[in-house]
């Protein structure tokens, strides 16, 4: 990623569309609804938001770690939902955390969290922000005395790489991409592509019990997961690594798509494998949708588990193909 990210939407400023892709896209949206065709509402800026004063300030045992710069609280206000892109269209920002903590290991993490505790302040994980279901939004009521968004974008980094057992120990804040590349010279890949995979973490991943694309076989993120480490307000929660184990409830099923509500994730070691050497790809043409799912429900239940499989419908064809 080479531009700043957005404050109110998905992606970086320099990816921003330009006015002749607004006007095709809106083209588009007129054709398919039959409407008119809209125009663009110009972007927010950062300057004109009227983002209500920080209700709290970092203790200075902290301060290098936190931070109420406009930018970072903007930021950290929503998730990526359609109704949280539409807010942030409409310079809508009423609930921005107070805070933005930059943790740069779990003992930060835990510091701040004893911190939060203490102070009667809500702390809530922020790995991309990539959240569709409010996970990430500082709503929280009024029994805290304010909100701070942590955030494990320092948590980046591959800590070990085990090419025996063919997994790696990895740091939560880690994105999609800076994970895929740190693998890539040990020849391993995690093979966990979300959609989202530009802007969401491995954190992120296990606290959503999220799901990838190459969904034929392995998807959810459950499948990879050896251990998890977790900083909660009552202490350290570690997971024993095994390759599988069939000892009574997993431990790490607490966890995954736990939210982030029962601690913050600050690493795991996950299975990866080799990385593919031959791809082939293939797309089909159906008369009908139905025509198309029959084929589709016959290659999944085939047995020859593909890495990915998707029947788009006439709609969305058109969509991807402009
Ligand atoms: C365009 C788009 C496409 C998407 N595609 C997919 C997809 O293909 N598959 C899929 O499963 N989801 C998808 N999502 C949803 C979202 O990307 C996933 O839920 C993703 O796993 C969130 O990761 P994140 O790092 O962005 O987490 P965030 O959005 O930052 O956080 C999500 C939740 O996890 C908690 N959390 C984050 N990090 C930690 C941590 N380290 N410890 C504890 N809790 C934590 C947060 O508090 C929050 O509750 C998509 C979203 C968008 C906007």
């Amino acid at each position: 990623m080479t531009g700043r990210r957005s404050f109110w939407g998905w992606g970086t400023t320099d990816a921003a569309l330009d006015p002749s892709e607004q006007e095709r896209i809106a083209g588009t949206v007129g054709e398919l609804f039959g409407i008119p065709t809209p125009t663009a509402d110009p972007p927010p800026r950062l300057e004109d938001l009227d983002l209500r004063e920080s209700r709290i300030s970092a203790p200075a045992a902290l301060a290098d770690l936190m931070t109420a710069d406009r930018f970072e609280r903007a930021s950290h206000t929503y998730g990526k939902s359609f109704r949280d892109i539409v807010r942030g269209l409409a310079a809508e920002f009423p609930h921005p955390p107070d805070l933005v903590a930059l943790p740069r290991d779990a003992d930060d993490v835990a510091r701040i969290l004893d911190w939060c505790s203490d102070s009667a302040v809500a702390a809530i994980p922020y790995g991309g922000g990539s959240s569709v279901v409010g996970g990430v939004e500082p709503l929280v009521g009024d029994a805290y005395a304010g909100t701070v968004s942590l955030d494990l974008r320092r948590l980046g980094r591959v800590l070990e790489v085990d090419g025996e057992s063919r997994a790696a120990r990895i740091q939560a804040g880690v994105y999609g991409p800076a994970l895929e590349d740190q693998l890539r010279p040990h020849d391993l890949t995690l093979r966990h592509y979300p959609q989202s995979f530009e802007f969401s973490t491995l954190g992120g991943w296990i606290a959503t019990r999220g799901g990838g694309h190459y969904a034929t076989l392995h998807t959810h993120i459950d499948d990879f997961v050896e251990n998890i480490t977790a900083v909660t307000p009552r202490g350290l929660f570690e997971t024993r690594r095994v390759p599988g184990s069939g000892a009574g409830p997993s431990p790490d099923r607490l966890m995954i798509g736990s939210e982030g509500a029962l601690g913050v994730i600050t690493e795991a070691w996950m299975r990866v494998m080799d990385r593919p050497r031959f791809r082939a790809r293939a797309s089909v043409r159906f008369t009908d949708f139905t025509a198309g799912a029959a084929a589709a429900r016959a290659l999944a239940q085939s047995g020859l588990h593909p890495t990915n499989c998707r029947l788009l419908d006439a709609t969305e064809a058109a969509i991807a193909r402009r």
